[in-house]
């Protein structure tokens, strides 16, 4: 990350919708971060950088990275720290990050976590980030996850709690929805199973460091929104360290 990158940040108008740090969503699959990440992405004029979206962006491109994570991506399995980081880093020069930026299934490793703080710190004037853990049951994470379904542009719908009017259709493009194939039942269980041995860890380590709110996130997208925006609020008030 450049200079100029993180200085901006520190410069960014204290306007209302001014950010108290770069924000990274955490959580389980299927508790909504990709959802809340465009809301947030929509009402803060900042990106959303989702790791899962680049890689299946790769995968669909049939790129080099791509061809590496598919088999990966598609059993729900975590593609090597070294090459999500990487990612990461190039994502974090496009001038886009400049005022800000949304981490969306990232990180997703003390690895990571540990690389990422290091990358932040590395500049005097970044402000350090904000951890946004949102929480969901497992009965209910299944039932989001399997009743998935996305369009070619990633809008996300779900045919139990956000069917498209016509089925299997995005209403917005008229493209055919899709259940990626780490949504099936076999998949989740694993990707859950990855994330209490890997993730859970992850969560940890911000909800120690301070700067971090639990988000319940078994309620309507907007409430949970809701809740996300003032608990940024709140945490522009954290002294940081
Ligand atoms: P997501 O869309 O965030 O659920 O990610 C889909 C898949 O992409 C995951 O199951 C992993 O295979 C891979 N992936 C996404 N983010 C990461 C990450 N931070 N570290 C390792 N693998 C990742």
């Amino acid at each position: 990350m450049t200079t100029s990158t993180v200085s901006e940040h520190k410069t960014a108008p204290a306007e209302k919708n001014f950010l108290p740090g770069p924000v990274l969503l955490l959580g389980a699959p299927g508790v909504g971060k990709g959802t809340q990440a465009k809301a947030l992405m929509a009402a803060y004029g900042i990106p959303q950088i989702s790791t899962g979206d680049i890689l299946r962006a790769n995968i669909k491109n049939g790129t080099p990275l791509g061809k590496m994570a598919k088999t990966l991506v598609d059993q729900g399995t975590l593609v090597s720290d070294d090459l999500v980081n990487q990612m990461v880093a190039d994502r974090l020069q496009q001038p886009d990050t400049h005022r800000g930026f949304i981490l969306d299934g990232f990180p997703r490793t003390l690895n990571q976590a540990t690389w990422l703080d290091s990358q932040l710190a590395a500049d005097t004037k970044t402000l350090p980030v904000v951890a946004i853990s949102i929480v969901v049951d497992y009965e209910q994470l299944l039932h989001r996850i399997t009743g998935r379904r996305v369009s070619p542009a990633g809008r996300i719908y779900n045919i139990y709690t956000h069917p498209p009017k016509v089925s299997g259709i995005c209403d917005v493009d008229g493209s055919a929805l899709v259940q990626r194939p780490d949504d099936s039942e076999a998949v989740f269980s694993d990707r859950m199973k990855t994330f209490e041995a890997q993730t859970a860890p992850v969560v940890e380590h911000y909800r120690n460091q301070g700067r971090f709110e639990e988000i319940d996130g078994d309620h309507p997208v907007d409430q949970v929104t809701s809740q996300i925006e003032a608990a940024l609020k709140r945490l522009r008030q954290h002294p940081r360290f």
